[in-house]
């Protein structure tokens, strides 16, 4: 028979029960250190003091009050992203997909308000993940996550990951922009070669394209940055995020230039539960915590010090695994093989309290909250160790 709640995922058979900082307890009191964070969702660990007391306060005053209504903490999130980013404005919706799919409508919307109607295609990056709504699986270009789902949307097409070339062959008089993970997350945390993005700036602009990054996973300091695009110097027109932004509750959100967002008038795009005051006070509470001075300064230190235990595993176990790869906080172990070794590897880890999600590629990924520190690390990488060994 059927299970109640739909079999769309094929669970561990662990349930949790509580949290508390970098730990999940489950519900027969065991204690497991959270790399996975919700898969980079639950930014600042769990149940943040800080987090807990906005999320309490704003229920205590309001829940719900409809787009409709001017919402203060929409307008206090949106003007603290933008005076961090190279956005002008602000949308906010509830998740990753939501937050892609009114991207790529905005790229198309400004194309056509710009005099190119005929403009509507966008060109992503093989290996890409960007949800999984229609428009988000054409746009990802898995056959795995489209199949069945009827013809794919229209509109999309990919090209070769890292190419500059093949992006550029690519272009017709029909695209409208270019859509990319600055640090690919699902198909097995890959960052961008170096120069790709200043490449693919240059591009758009040759071409009157719209640069639309994907930073759901990436962005919200994942990377020691506040946004991975930092690194490259190359600003986008248009970026989705979601995940880390709200720490745990549903929140996604589009930053865009005002050339794009201007576009955006009244009766183009709405949501109904989208940047609810509830959201809002969590996630104005997560960049209080994120734009404090020194935060971000301490993710890179952290990442440094896994990066090095991570490295010293690889080289310590090079039949299990054959790189370290990824960005700050955002880091994968790439399994040696084809045959979902990191799935084993990711279920031996649980087993041994250690929490980590697979990836695509064969890639055991880690994105533990931001907040860890060398404690946490030596617990993690002592996990590893002692999974390794058991595998071998
Ligand atoms: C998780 C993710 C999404 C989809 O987010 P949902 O909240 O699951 O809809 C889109 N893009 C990237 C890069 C992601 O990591």
């Amino acid at each position: 028979m059927i299970p109640a709640v739909m079999p769309t995922y094929a669970r561990f058979d662990t349930t949790f029960d509580h949290g508390e900082g970098v730990y999940l307890y489950d519900v027969n009191g065991r204690r497991y250190l959270d790399f996975g964070a919700g898969i980079a969702v639950a930014s600042l660990g769990h149940c943040h003091p800080h987090l807990v007391e906005a999320l309490k306060d704003q229920a205590e005053k309001f829940w719900h009050c409809s787009n409709l209504y001017t919402i203060e903490g929409q307008e206090k999130l949106a003007e603290r992203l933008i005076a961090n980013s190279f956005a002008d404005a602000a949308f906010f919706n509830n998740s990753g997909g939501e937050a892609v799919e009114a991207a790529i409508k905005m790229a198309r919307r400004y194309q056509s308000m710009s005099g190119h109607p005929e403009r509507f295609r966008m060109i992503s990056i093989e290996g890409a993940f960007h949800g999984r709504s229609l428009a988000c699986i054409a746009a990802g270009g898995q056959e795995k996550h489209l199949a069945g789902f009827g013809p794919k949307v229209d509109g999309f097409d990919q090209v070769a990951f890292g190419n500059l070339n093949e992006m550029r062959a690519a272009i017709t008089p029909e695209t409208a922009g270019i859509l990319v993970e600055p640090v690919q997350g699902e198909g097995g945390i890959r960052p961008m070669p170096d120069g790709y993005l200043q490449g693919l700036r240059a591009i758009a602009d040759e071409f009157g394209l719209a640069l639309v990054y994907d930073e759901v996973q990436s962005g919200i300091g994942r990377t020691g940055k506040l946004f991975a695009y930092e690194m490259s110097g190359a600003a986008p027109d248009v970026m989705a995020l979601a995940k880390g932004l709200g720490g745990g509750f549903p929140l996604g959100a589009v930053l865009a230039s005002e050339k794009i967002a201007r576009h955006m008038t009244p009766g183009t795009h709405g949501t109904t539960f989208g940047g609810n005051p509830l959201a809002m006070a969590v996630g104005n509470a997560v960049l209080d915590i994120i734009l404090e001075d020194g935060f971000l300064g301490r993710v890179e230190a952290m990442a440094g010090i896994l990066w090095t235990k991570l490295e010293d595993i690889q080289s310590a176990y090079p039949r299990l695994f054959s790189a370290v790869r990824g960005t700050g906080l955002m880091v994968g172990l790439k399994c040696v093989g084809d045959n979902g070794e990191n799935t084993a590897f990711v279920g031996k880890l649980l087993e041994n309290g250690l929490l980590t999600v697979p990836a695509g590629d064969n890639v055991v990924r880690m994105v533990p909250p931001l907040i860890i520190d060398e404690s946490h690390i030596d617990e993690a990488a002592g996990i590893v160790v002692k999974t390794c060994q058991e595998m071998e």
